[in-house]
């Protein structure tokens, strides 16, 4: 199990912007990302994944700040360590879509492999036990993060997004893309981000019969359904109008699944074959530790799940006053 989805959390904390979505909150509060590195460990997560989502040279360049991009990577990628060493739990490195890569113009293959190899090259530095490549929408650039991610030695998660379609931008499918990476030698292949329970599950099948490495599925925690299959695709009716009537990415509140739905999504994707799990952005420590008690497992969090036995009204518990237990249907 892996936690992931920093990016939103940490924005709806107040320390980092929505919108660019640079985590600069690595250099600023790196307080922050131990402490929610810490909760994603004691709701479940195996992974301390290094917070350098989007902190790339792209990235960098459009927010004016290239300066910064060593320093918050290796930054990133300390505080990571810092409590994977103190949990016991593994390291990993991070590199995710770059916005550059373009399948015609191979002149962007070589800006994207110069960007991977910089990132990667500081978190083999680290020292991280593995790398986790995600949110690839073209297979191309996912070959890219696999070869430098090889190139350096290292285990790689490979992970492509499947958008409102569900073959990448370079026309593949989900199943097709994923027996190349592994066929190139990724370790862990699968889905990650955008799509939700819903449509995420019926695409993990398909992977699952097609290769022969562990698959990944990672989806986000939202009500996304055949309609809107994507986060990007909800609309939400609510009575506040919204800036071109999109709630993604900072209007999503109604949407997001509650735990059970998280745990009954782990228990199909589990059955389809599914052996890596997560949560993209979204997903909050609840989320995550109501996935690990699905797997079987009881996560130091799990101490604080839910026992309704004594509630005031809803407890069943003979020390529950029956007064307050009967005024319940009044409530
Ligand atoms: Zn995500």
């Amino acid at each position: 199990m892996c936690g992931e989805g920093y990016l939103f959390e940490l924005e709806r904390r107040g320390y980092l912007q929505a919108g660019a979505f640079v985590p600069e909150v690595v250099l600023e509060h790196p307080e922050e990302v131990t402490a929610l590195h810490r909760q994603f460990v004691h709701a479940g997560s195996d992974v301390v994944e290094a917070f350098t989502y989007y902190a790339h040279r792209e990235k960098l360049r459009v927010i004016g700040k290239d300066g910064i991009l060593e320093p918050l990577n290796r930054r990133a990628l300390e505080v990571a360590r810092d409590v994977a060493d103190g949990t016991g739990t593994l390291f990993a490195g991070n590199i995710c879509n770059t916005g550059v890569y373009d399948p015609a113009d191979p002149e962007t293959h070589t800006a994207v492999r110069e960007m991977f190899t910089e990132q990667v090259g500081w978190a083999a530095e680290a020292g991280v036990d593995f790398v986790i490549g995600e949110t690839f929408r073209y297979l191309g650039e996912a070959r890219l993060a696999l070869e430098i991610i090889r190139e350096a030695g290292l285990a790689s998660v490979v992970l492509l997004v499947a958008g409102h379609e569900p073959i990448t931008r370079d026309g593949v499918t989900m199943p097709d893309a994923c027996s190349d990476l592994a066929a190139r030698g990724a370790d862990v292949v699968g889905l990650n981000c955008v799509r939700g329970p819903a449509t995420m599950l019926p695409l993990l099948g398909p992977i699952v019969e097609a290769v022969d490495v562990p698959v990944a599925a990672l989806p986000v925690p939202y009500r996304t359904h055949a309609d809107q299959p994507t986060f990007h695709a909800l609309r939400d009716p609510g009575p506040t109008a919204l800036s071109e009537g999109l709630p993604f990415p900072t209007a999503l509140d109604p949407f997001v699944c509650h735990r059970y739905e998280v745990a009954d999504f782990t228990r199909r994707a589990r059955a389809a074959g599914v052996r890596y799990f997560g949560l993209c952005c979204g997903a909050a420590p609840h989320h995550l530790r109501a996935m690990a008690e699905a797997l079987g497992r009881t996560p130091p969090a799990s101490r604080y799940s839910p026992d309704m036995s004594k509630h005031v009204y809803f407890g069943a518990n003979p020390l529950v006053r029956r007064a307050n237990q009967e005024f319940r249907s009044s409530l």
